[in-house]
């Protein structure tokens, strides 16, 4: 072969053997294992073949109509594409909602938000990390340690769940956000089994005079299927990821209001949103270079399909499925956070149990279950949480319905069954506990279970035929 076609057109398993060998142990990995992790889906074929393009060569910083360098012609068209499908998912109007669809995921999209919007230092309030918010809303440790960059150049407090209930305390939020007046008020979470009272949430950024933005990663999905409140109805802001239960590529978006703004006391007559330049400025130049157009080609395949009948069915599938893991754990007396879900994830206590989430985490890990622990309101350590989140969006992917999330509720009895029984025998500290798990029949044969379970599933995104590893 010529030296052109040697180097750019040989495939991957003879290039380079030793990633492609890596990428085969991953797919069965996904294959054969129980996928739980809220935050986590399978991507179609369509989106993967998207993202695996050509368009990926492509450099057009700038909006489309207006690039640095030329040679966009398809990009433009593409990114146009992406950004009507983006607002025809959430049934917006262009005349008053617009869209970027150039973050290259949700934490940078938030940051873009923040950067736009707000000067340094100015407040902002989200919910507390530990209540079930993410990263990006401002966290920072009990002892002050800045941990996310949003709290380093902003100044966050944040509010919290009731401790007795699991829910929002949205009267303490009131509370709090009128003595603080943060700049902006952020509402969206990573671990919240609930869904969100924007209402209220508009009320008290009405109060405080503050912006209200909804970062829906989650739930997006749901949003986008009916299945969730609706946060456009009351928020300035909406930003999102598009890999979660969206089930597109690994990607971010920011919807922001344009137009003429509602009339309101003592605001001049004809004001209208000033946030489009502002946000695209923080995007491009401020924060990135060029957008990664197979990431927008992927999102714009990933939102056609999202705009299906079979997306809907599969958003109240996702949250049906999310019922029975939730109703099948407290049928067995295991303590679950706001007693029940609204969306697509349950967030299981096993503090009742005197478990932590990371010897359980652990334990479904040797079991081929992937899901994390995650902190429970009132954990006393938060490098070790007192809980697992389970969610629903991949499985549901593979076209699980309730009964096999029961089986895997079961499933998941077991691996805590086992890892009572472990603890019980070899003691708490993690030192004696792993003993326990070497030469462990039962969790071998629980791991059998589970992968002849989960093997029996389709999978989206690639060939399974094709696999290389396939048992
Ligand atoms: C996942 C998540 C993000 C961050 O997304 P990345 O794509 O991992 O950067 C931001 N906000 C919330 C609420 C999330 O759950």
């Amino acid at each position: 072969m010529d030296p052109v076609n040697a180097w750019g057109n040989t495939p991957l398993i003879t290039i380079d053997p030793e990633l492609h060998d890596l990428v085969e142990k991953e797919k069965r990995r996904q294959f054969r294992g129980i996928e739980l992790i809220a935050s986590e889906n399978f991507t179609s074929f369509a989106v993967i073949e998207a993202l695996g393009s050509p368009l990926t060569n492509k450099y057009s910083e700038g909006m489309p109509g207006n690039r640095y360098y030329g040679g966009n012609e398809f990009i433009d068209q593409i990114e146009n594409l992406c950004r009507s499908r983006a607002l025809q998912a959430y049934r917006l109007d262009s005349s008053n909602w617009g869209v970027n669809v150039q973050p290259y995921s949700g934490s940078p999209a938030n940051f873009a938000v923040y950067t736009a919007l707000l000067n340094p230092h100015d407040r902002i309030m989200g919910l507390d990390l530990p209540s079930g918010g993410h990263l990006t809303h401002g966290y920072y440790t009990a002892n002050g340690k800045k941990i996310s960059a949003t709290s380093i150049y902003f100044e966050s407090l944040p509010y919290k769940v009731d401790p007795k209930t699991g829910y929002i305390d949205y009267d303490k939020l009131e509370e709090k956000a009128l003595d603080f007046r943060p700049k902006m008020l952020i509402c969206g979470g990573s671990s919240y089994p609930r869904d969100w009272d924007y209402k209220r949430f508009r009320e008290v950024a009405d109060k405080c005079g503050a912006l209200l933005l909804c970062d829906m990663a989650h739930i997006s999905g749901l949003v986008a299927a009916q299945e969730a409140a609706d946060p456009f109805e009351y928020c300035d802001i909406v930003t999102t990821t598009t890999h979660k239960s969206l089930r597109g590529p690994r990607s971010g978006m920011i919807f922001y209001r344009k137009g003429p703004k509602p009339a309101k006391k003592g605001q001049p007559e004809g004001a209208v949103y000033d946030f489009e330049d502002r946000i695209s400025f923080a995007v491009f130049p401020a924060l990135q270079g060029g957008p990664h157009n197979h990431q927008i080609g992927a999102l714009a395949v990933g939102l056609k399909q999202a705009a299906s009948p079979a997306f809907k069915a599969y958003a109240k599938q996702v949250r049906a499925n999310a019922v029975a893991v939730g109703n099948y754990l407290m049928s067995k007396d295991y303590t679950i956070v706001t007693g029940g879900t609204e969306n697509h994830l349950v967030l299981w206590d096993l503090r009742p149990l005197g478990l932590t989430g990371n010897k359980v985490e652990k334990l479904c890990d040797l079991c081929s279950i992937t899901l994390n622990k995650n902190a429970v309101f009132g954990d006393s350590s938060a490098l070790s949480p007192g809980g697992v989140r389970v969610g629903t969006p991949a499985m549901t992917s593979r076209g699980l319905l309730e009964k096999d999330f029961e089986q895997i509720a079961e499933f998941l009895h077991r691996a805590v069954t086992i890892t009572l029984n472990i603890q019980k025998e070899h003691g708490k500290l993690l030192k004696d506990f792993n003993k326990g798990l070497e030469n462990n029949k039962e969790i071998e044969q629980l791991k059998t279970d589970v992968e002849k379970f989960a093997s029996s599933f389709d999978m989206p995104g690639f060939s399974v035929a094709d696999m290389k590893y396939k048992d």
